[in-house]
Parts: C-alpha cells; structure tokens; sequence
C-alpha cells in the first residue's frame, strides 16, 4: 500500500529520481520537493565545462524546472531549506529561503536525499573573496563571474580529485596560469602512481604547474585572493576552487538519530529503507556497499544517486526493488586525457584481503595503419589462483570509458581474466587493433595469476 504524502529532501539526481519515479507508480500519491539551491534536477557533472565556457548557457544542465514537474504532480520548492525532521508527528520544518518564514510540513513517507558538502571549509583562508567550492548551479556561476569581474589571469585548484582535475582543465581553457595543489603524492589517488603520473604529465604539457606532496598552509589576500601557500612556496591566484572531497550531507538525518556508517552515510538496506519506519534515503547522503569486498563504501556519483532515487521511489510505492551496490566505476577527461577505474586497485585488492596481481599493458587504440591510434595502457588486477577479475584501470587519448565499462560487466559476471581474453569484442580499425587491448591485458592477468 502506498503512502499519501511523500516529501523529499534534496531536489537533485537522488530526490527527483525517487519523486518521479514514486508519482509515475503511484499518481494519486501527493509529492512534495524540498531543495535548498535555486535549481533542481540539474547535473553537477557539467559544471566544469560551465565554467570552461564549453556549454556557456547553465540551463542547458537543467534536465527539468519546476514548473515542469508541476505538469508531472510534483511540487517542487526551490530556495527551501528542511531545517528539522520530527519522526514522531512525521513533520518537517521547512524555511523559505526568500521570504525568510518558516512553516512545518506533513510527510507519511519521507526520502532524505541531501547530498554531499564539499569538504575544505577549514582550510587557513578558505574564506578568503575568490575561493570557492564547486557543488551547485550557482557556485558554477560565482566562479565565472568572479574572473570575468576580477580579470582573473592566474588561478590555483587545491585538490586533485576528478573535480579538480576537470576544474583545472576548465581554467586552462579559459586561459588562466593554473597551478594544482594535492597534499598527497600524486594526483587522483583512485589510480595507481603511474597512471597519475600520466595525468600530471598531461596537465604539465598543457601548461599547468602540477605540484604534489604539497598541502595548502595559506590562503591569503585579504579582501581579494592573491596567493596560495602550500608546500612552504606562493603560488599566484586570482581565484581558488577547492575540490578536496565531500562529505555526505547527514546533518538532519543525525539530529533524527538515524543510524550513520564508518564512512557517515545514512545506513540504508538495498530498497533504500533506512531502517526507520517510513524514511528512505539515496544518493551521496548514503553509503553503499561495495559488490567486491561486500563492506561498506562510500562513492558519491551521479549515476548511483538516480538509480538509487528510483529504487527508493519504487520501494515506497511499495514496488520491489534493489539497488546491488558499486564497483566504484568512474571516468574523467583530463584534458585531451580519458582515465578510467572500476573495481579495485592492487592496493585496495590486498587491504581487502585478496591474494592480488596486476597485470599491465599499453598497446594502440585503433588498428596501426589506420590514422590517428593513440597508446592505450590497460591495467587488470586478478585474484591469484583463481584468476577473477577485481579491478582495472585504463588510460589514454580514446577508448577508455568504451573498455572501463566492459571490464566494470566483467565484474558484475563474477568474470575470471581468462574468460574475460575470450569475450566477444568490437573490432574494426578505426576503433580497435584485431586483438583489442582489453583482451591483451585479460590474457596477461591470466597469465599471471
Ligand atoms: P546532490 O546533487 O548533492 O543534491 C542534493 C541536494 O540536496 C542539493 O542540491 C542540496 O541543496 C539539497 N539539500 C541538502 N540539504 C538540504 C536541506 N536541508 N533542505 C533542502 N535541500 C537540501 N558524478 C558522476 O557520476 N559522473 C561525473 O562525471 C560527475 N561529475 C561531477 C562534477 C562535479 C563538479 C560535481 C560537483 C559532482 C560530479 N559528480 C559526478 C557527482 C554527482 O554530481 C553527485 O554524485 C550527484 O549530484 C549526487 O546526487 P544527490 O541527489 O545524491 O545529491
């Protein structure tokens, strides 16, 4: 039987795919929004080629307005910020952002799906004018319009997550001298060393000043940003992002007493129940659990916050559904570079527990009479013995996602290396040599486990 009310928290990738999917099951069923930011259902993942000046016009990352969803029977609040949940009169306290009142609202479901907060806020000087994070529609239009307002020539990116990478890439693209800062010793610490390395080689040859080992002691500038401190030297910086990480957004779920796990998510089950009667969770507010090690992880993408908005609308409505888990399959663009994982590295195989070898080859992308193949390094790592594949990693200028996403199946199938030499490819020149480089490197992991 389907609840009467549903009110969701968060109006993005998590909360809109729950309210769409709970009203299309269930029409008669009341929808209510609340999201903080003046957008909802928008994709962060644009942001950085926002900010490039690739798709200049930020509605284009708006999959649907409000009063889009208004056609739909979804009400969605924009500018409304949930400030307390009350389990026991199922009520939520709500504030109008721009009238600045605040009403209580009735709920007989509820689906937390705040999110993550960028983390960095503590850093000496993060307050500084000019230093932004990169969450929301609007810290994307903060940063453009504060380089074009300050004539920003020079600009530091703390952090070399993805996020930061493709903010770094965006900067170069508009021109700025970029420096990337990472307190540890290499860029994007969910690749091995070496294929970081080829990341930084990358940003180097584009111009940007890549330094590593370095962490930020000092912001500084006053009523402006001047400089980044880190690794005891200056770096010059008329704008600042810091892209350091995020931690999930749990602050309303904690206050409720929802149970948290080791890596602060909302604990759900795979429906997205949170335990609680009548309160569902999904997206980066939750943890999740990984299909490998079968422990909790916590990997805020976008493509797990919809389907697990759609699992939670589903459940809800008193539908079956489950969301499995992850593999922790990404992809980013580095420039002319693409850099893929899925699974684990040989590091994490071992911190798992996994007897691991790693296989590693570079091969060409396409066949080699044909113009413009690219080498294409292929990590696989396999559990020794048994040959089964746990993780792999890809770098190069074509191809990546095409072969991350086949190894990321491969995963799903419990698929050993061997077995994986033998799938049925994609082959044509201007795509593939005949033996593909996937296949290559799954017939040397097989080799050597
Ligand atoms: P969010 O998108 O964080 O949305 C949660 C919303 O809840 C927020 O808008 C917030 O304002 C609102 N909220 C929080 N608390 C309250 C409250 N108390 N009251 C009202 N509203 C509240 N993922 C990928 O898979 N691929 C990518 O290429 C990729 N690139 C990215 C690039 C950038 C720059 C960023 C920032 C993220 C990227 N991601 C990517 C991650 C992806 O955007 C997130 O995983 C996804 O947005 C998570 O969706 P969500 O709905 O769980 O949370």
């Amino acid at each position: 039987m389907s609840a009467r009310r549903l009110a969701v928290v968060g109006g993005v990738a998590a909360g809109m795919s729950a309210a769409a999917r709970a009203k299309r099951r269930d029409p008669a069923l009341d929808v209510v929004v609340f999201e903080r930011s003046g957008y909802c259902s928008y994709t962060a993942c644009g942001l950085p080629y926002h900010i490039a000046g690739v798709i200049p016009d930020h509605r284009a990352l708006v999959m649907r307005t409000p009063e889009e969803f208004a056609r739909e029977g979804v009400a969605v609040h924009v500018r409304h910020e949930v400030t307390g949940i009350d389990l026991d009169s199922r009520t939520l306290r709500v504030r109008d952002l721009e009238r600045g009142r605040g009403r209580t609202e009735p709920w007989d479901a509820l689906v937390l799906a705040a999110g993550a907060r960028p983390a960095g806020a503590g850093l000496p000087g993060a307050a500084t004018p000019g230093t932004f994070t990169l969450r929301t529609i609007e810290d994307a239009q903060a940063i453009r319009a504060w380089i074009d307002e300050h004539d920003a020539r020079s600009a530091a990116v703390v952090g070399g997550g993805y996020i930061g990478l493709e903010v770094a890439e965006a900067f170069l693209a508009r021109g700025l001298v970029t420096t990337v800062i990472e307190r540890e010793d290499r860029l994007l610490t969910l690749v091995d060393a070496d294929v970081a390395e080829t990341i930084a080689g990358e940003l180097r040859e584009r111009g940007a000043d890549v330094r590593c080992g370095a962490a930020v002691e000092a912001i500084e500038g006053g009523d402006r940003v001047r400089r980044v401190v880190a690794g005891g030297r200056a770096v010059d910086a008329d704008v600042v992002v810091i892209g350091i990480g995020v931690r999930p957004d749990t602050e309303l779920a904690a206050a409720a007493g929802l149970p948290l796990g080791p890596h602060g998510g909302v604990v759900v089950d795979a429906g997205m129940r949170t335990g609680t009667d009548g309160v569902w969770a999904a997206g980066d507010c939750c943890q999740t659990r990984h299909l490998l090690h079968d422990g909790p992880a916590y990997v805020p993408l976008g493509t797990t916050a919809n389907k697990q908005g759609r699992v939670a609308g589903t459940t809800l409505t008193g539908g079956d559904a489950a969301f499995g888990g992850v593999l922790g399959t990404a992809v980013v663009k580095v420039c002319e570079l693409q850099v893929g994982r899925t699974g684990l590295g040989e590091e994490e195989a071992s911190a798992a527990g996994f007897d691991a070898v790693t296989a590693s080859i570079t091969h060409i992308s396409r066949a080699r009479y044909y113009p413009g193949h690219e080498p294409l390094q292929v990590k696989l790592v396999a559990e020794r013995g048994s040959g089964r594949l746990l993780g792999g990693q890809l770098v190069g200028r074509e191809g990546v996602a095409k072969r991350v996403d086949v190894v990321a199946a491969a995963l799903h199938a419990g698929a050993t290396a061997d077995e994986l030499a033998g799938y049925d490819l994609t082959y044509a020149p201007p795509f593939a040599p005949v033996w593909d480089p996937l296949l290559l490197a799954a017939r040397a992991a097989a080799e050597a486990a």
